[in-house]
């Protein structure tokens, strides 16, 4: 019985992806972001969406806003001023994490005021930069309007353009999602349901993007995270060796004994593999100025990279140039037309921009031909 339910749910919703209703009305809009969808053990599982009931709630006499109609996965809060990933659980885990390390820290290993008040600090910087990467829009794309039913009618013709990039040819492919041509090292998140600039990867620690606006706040996280445990793991330890010496306990004692010093321990050691290598790897494709997904895809393989500039210029590049603003304005009031809602003349405009000439937007940061060849197949 559960089972034919979750069915007819999938089917439904594969069925609106395929073919997604047109928005008609603010309720039909708002009713979108009710459901959250997650996959576990293969299956998607929807959820109902808390937040975005409550916040709906909140928000039925005032003007419909684009992130009430975005028809990407996100969740938003703060009526569209915070942005978040389809499944915020996955940060909400992590900041517990964290905050519960840092309670078993202080409650039994650190042993001075001046101890617990570092990592106390180092816990803030932790979870200020977890807020910051997985709260900000990571560089998302505006659709086109309208796009996304003309396409899935008239999809026997694949379309992509080429563009010159210092010199090297490389492929905007056309999303048939968005309607639009994604600007190069851009790609459709296929968890979120946008494109991304700049895209990364997905981080499902964080459920978010990585992208454009987020990539120095995800080193910002691996780099804080990384010292908070080993910070963590060097007290842990220093307390271990401490009672082995002085009680003379073997390991099966130990753990009997002081077992969250020992899980503390634990967590901090595996912690710091995982981040340790996430941060040597994101530190070899900053310097090479490579995105994970340009790196797995063997992206440069063949052909030269255009986007890297040495050693420094990558390192400034990718860590403190001054981030670009997003391109789509969540907050803004969505206007009806013709009984639909349509988005504002300011998203719109940015839409035709990215269509018309997505380098033109980079033009400050790299030297391109300026001129398209359009490659159609009928
Ligand atoms: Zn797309
Ligand atoms: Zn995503």
């Amino acid at each position: 019985m559960a089972f034919s339910f979750l069915k007819q749910w999938r089917e439904r919703r594969n069925t609106e992806d395929r073919n997604p209703p047109p928005i008609t009305s603010q309720s039909q809009a708002l009713n979108s972001n009710e459901l959250v969808w997650f996959r576990a053990f293969g299956h998607q599982i929807p959820f109902f969406n808390c937040f975005s009931f409550f916040s709906t709630a909140l928000s039925r006499s005032s003007p419909t806003r684009v992130y009430q109609i975005w028809p990407g996965r996100n969740v938003f809060f703060f009526r569209g001023r915070v942005i978040c990933g389809p499944d915020p659980r996955g940060v909400l885990l992590s900041a517990v994490s964290v905050v519960l390390s840092e309670w078993i820290f202080c409650s039994y290993i650190g042993n001075s005021i001046r101890i617990i008040s570092l990592s106390l600090l180092l816990t803030c910087t932790v979870i200020v930069s977890l807020i910051l990467v997985s709260t900000r829009d990571p560089g998302i794309i505006p659709r086109k309007e309208g796009s996304v039913m003309e396409d899935i009618g008239s999809c026997s013709r694949i379309r992509s353009r080429r563009i010159a990039i210092n010199g090297v040819e490389m492929k905007l492919k056309y999303c048939r999602i968005c309607g639009i041509f994604r600007p190069p090292r851009s790609c459709h998140c296929s968890v979120c349901d946008n494109c991304v600039e700049k895209f990364d990867h997905h981080c499902p620690w964080l459920s978010q993007c990585i992208g454009l606006r987020n990539y120095r706040y995800y080193m910002m996280l691996i780099f804080s995270a990384l010292v908070f445990f080993i910070y963590m793991l060097s007290f842990s330890w220093w307390k271990i060796g401490k009672m082995m010496s002085e009680k003379e306990w073997g390991g099966f004692q130990l753990v009997v004994n002081m077992p969250e010093t020992f899980a503390l321990a634990l967590i901090s050691f595996t912690a710091i593999g995982f981040l340790g290598g996430l941060a040597i790897f994101h530190v070899y494709l900053i310097i090479l100025n490579q995105t994970a997904r340009e790196n797995f895809k063997q992206r440069y393989a063949e052909s030269p990279n255009p986007y890297d500039k040495g050693l420094l210029s990558n390192i400034k590049e990718a860590l403190f140039t001054r981030l670009p603003p997003s391109k789509v304005n969540f907050r803004a009031v969505v206007e009806k037309q013709d009984g639909s809602l349509t988005r504002t003349a300011s998203i719109a405009n940015s839409i035709e921009e990215e269509d018309s000439s997505p380098m033109q937007n980079k033009s400050n940061q790299e030297e391109s031909s300026g001129s398209y060849q359009d490659d159609q197949v009928v």
